[in-house]
């Protein structure tokens, strides 16, 4: 049997991976401050516990784990990463969580350790131009994330870069774009914005109003989580150690996505604009080096995951009336 670690299991990408490994057959370890929200974990052994502490992680990885799947981190949507209040909390949080946890696994002799990086990485003077963002890896440097959340995650990508060079670990680094789907925030905060669009649209009846924080132009790409995972895996299992986007290719703006979502609601609703926190102006996934390395990209259309996001959403939405 294969043993996995997916530390972040609480959480949802940490959740819906989980599921995935227990599909696939192996023994599968989740570690989290807290279980799932929506659903029981299919782990078979879930640990909460802190992993800022050493000595939790240590506990955590009391043998040799075939697979480490890192995506325990302090984060949130717009709302939650772009508001100044919480930069000092992602950045202490995180990289303690980074810095233990890999450590631990190079005490164990971890054999893949798979490090959730973020699209936030990139530069902002390269993401002014809602219809032209340029987010190829190659572009990260001089570096100058939006955000301390992005410093943080180049900071740690570079740590699981160093253990590769200077201790022969298998690390894997992927930067994610806007993750989305079912058994995720949706309420309270930290969701983010295609959870908070289909939410706005599903309490809003027929020919209301729904508020969208700026002007809406801004531009970004959204990938569907059973895609994401595929990437995920399919990086780890292969040769190649990254940095490289997960994401997809399909741009839009935020008013289209708000569209998209009233499409598939079936209901017409007008949007109000208002102040908020909003992040860079354009970004969009290049997917050129994940096709060239693994042969593989993202290919789902957004309609298809929003659809699968709405329906779960408005039914959350029911079960909470
Ligand atoms: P999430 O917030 O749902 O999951 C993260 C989990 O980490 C949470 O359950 C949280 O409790 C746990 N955690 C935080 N601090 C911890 C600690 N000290 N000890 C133990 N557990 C702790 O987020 P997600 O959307 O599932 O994201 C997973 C990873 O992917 C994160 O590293 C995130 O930065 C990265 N990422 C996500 C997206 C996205 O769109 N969802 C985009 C880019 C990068």
């Amino acid at each position: 049997m294969k043993y996995a670690l997916v530390c972040g299991a609480g959480g949802f990408i940490g959740h819906h991976l989980v599921n995935r490994l227990k599909t696939e057959g192996f023994f599968v370890r989740g570690v989290d401050l807290k279980y799932p929200e929506f659903e029981a974990t299919r782990a078979d052994d879930f640990m909460v516990g802190d992993l800022r502490d050493p000595l939790i992680c240590r506990e955590a990885v009391d043998r040799r784990f075939d697979e480490v799947y890192q995506l325990a981190a302090d984060m949130g949507g717009a709302g939650f990463v772009f508001v100044g209040v919480n930069d000092a909390a992602i950045m202490h949080n995180s990289a303690l969580v980074n810095l233990n946890v890999l450590e631990a696994c190079r005490k164990r002799n971890a054999g893949r350790v798979f490090y959730s990086s973020s699209a936030c990485v990139y530069p902002e003077y390269n993401q002014k131009d809602p219809d032209n963002p340029n987010c190829a890896e190659d572009s990260t440097y001089p570096a100058a994330p939006d955000s301390d959340y992005g410093w943080e995650k180049l900071f740690s990508e570079r740590l699981y870069l160093a253990y590769h060079r200077n201790h022969g670990m298998q690390t894997r680094v992927a930067r994610y774009h806007n993750i989305f789907g079912p058994l995720g925030a949706w309420t309270g905060g930290r969701e983010k914005s295609p959870a908070a669009l289909c939410r706005k649209v599903a309490e809003t009846k027929d020919g209301g109003e729904i508020e969208i924080w700026g002007d809406g132009k801004q531009t970004r790409s959204f990938l569907y989580v059973d895609e994401c995972l595929e990437g995920s895996i399919r990086l780890t299992r292969s040769d190649f150690t990254g940095p490289v986007n997960i994401g997809s290719e399909e741009m839009v703006t935020i008013n289209q996505l708000a569209g998209l979502a009233m499409d598939i609601a079936g209901k017409k609703l007008s949007i109000k604009h208002i102040p908020g926190p909003l992040g860079v102006r354009g970004r969009n996934s290049d997917n050129r080096l994940i096709q060239d390395k693994l042969g593989w990209k993202p290919s789902w259309p957004l309609r298809r995951g929003l659809e699968k996001t709405y329906a779960w959403i408005e039914e959350q939405l029911r079960a909470s009336r």
